[in-house]
């Protein structure tokens, strides 16, 4: 296993258990859907992205970043900007991307057929952010790899960006609180579970809002930020309308749900 490997399974479960146990102590909200049939369907479905990406992308978005900057490709292979700044602003621009191609999952009819496999869960907690259809995790890496070779993008700022990412949609979209002027102080620049419980909405005009997974500042940019549910985050339904049954714990029906009107 490499040390990067280890590096990212380590903070994944690291992460993982910190916000579990902030759930357990300090939780936002009742949970509505069975917890553990709930937590098996997404984990499963996390398996299978996994072994996904493993059979059809091999070292992916990293392997590209090593390959371009052997072959000179991308943007930043080609200037001669220092590290750092090419780390950053790699780091931005993969951010903004992301941000980007999550609105564009949205408004996209085909693509909100895939993507709103993740809304559909009823009950928002650290296991949501590994809740990803298949074929979004492929169409996303395949974006993503793309832009790194156009990019140039160091391979230091893809994995600093995936490790981020990841820890990042799991502390946003934690069943957590924190005193309101600390979760005031950190939406300034990063997205808190407050502001992505707003994206989970069954009101579309609230789910259609607050796309950025690690900074804040896109949403304000472009006039896509809602800073709090009109019914607040204890009174806000969860989910899809429509599918507020147990359909979305299901394993099958999570995966085929892209099938359905
Ligand atoms: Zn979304
Ligand atoms: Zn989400």
């Amino acid at each position: 296993m490499s040390v990067v490997t280890i590096v990212r399974l380590g903070v994944f479960f690291g992460v993982f258990a910190v916000i579990v146990l902030w759930e357990r102590g300090l939780p936002m909200r009742a949970l509505v859907a069975p917890r553990w049939r709930r937590w098996a369907t997404n984990w499963a479905i996390s398996i299978i992205d996994a072994v996904m990406v493993r059979l059809l992308f091999g070292a992916a978005a990293v392997g590209a970043a090593a390959d371009a900057a052997g072959a000179g490709w991308g943007l930043f292979n080609r200037l001669d900007w220092p590290g750092w700044a090419a780390f950053v602003a790699s780091f931005l621009a993969l951010d903004f991307a992301i941000w980007l191609q999550h609105l564009v999952f949205h408004k996209v009819p085909v693509l909100w057929r895939l993507h709103r496999v993740h809304h559909a869960d009823r009950d928002l907690d650290v296991t949501t952010a590994i809740r990803f259809h298949p074929v979004e995790i492929a169409l996303s890496m395949c974006l993503k790899i793309g832009l790194v070779y156009a990019l140039g993008a160091p391979v230091a700022a893809v994995i600093a960006f995936e490790v981020v990412l990841n820890g990042m949609a799991m502390f946003n979209h934690g069943n957590v609180r924190m005193p309101a002027g600390l979760e005031r102080a950190l939406r300034l620049v990063l997205v808190t579970p407050d502001m992505h419980r707003v994206h989970h909405s069954v009101d579309r005009a609230e789910h259609d809002a607050n796309y950025g997974f690690n900074l804040s500042v896109w949403d304000r940019l472009f006039g896509t930020y809602v800073s709090q549910p009109a019914l607040g985050h204890r009174g806000m339904t969860i989910g899809l309308p429509g599918c507020q049954d147990d359909g979305p714990t299901q394993l099958g029906w999570s995966l085929s749900f892209p099938l359905r009107r």
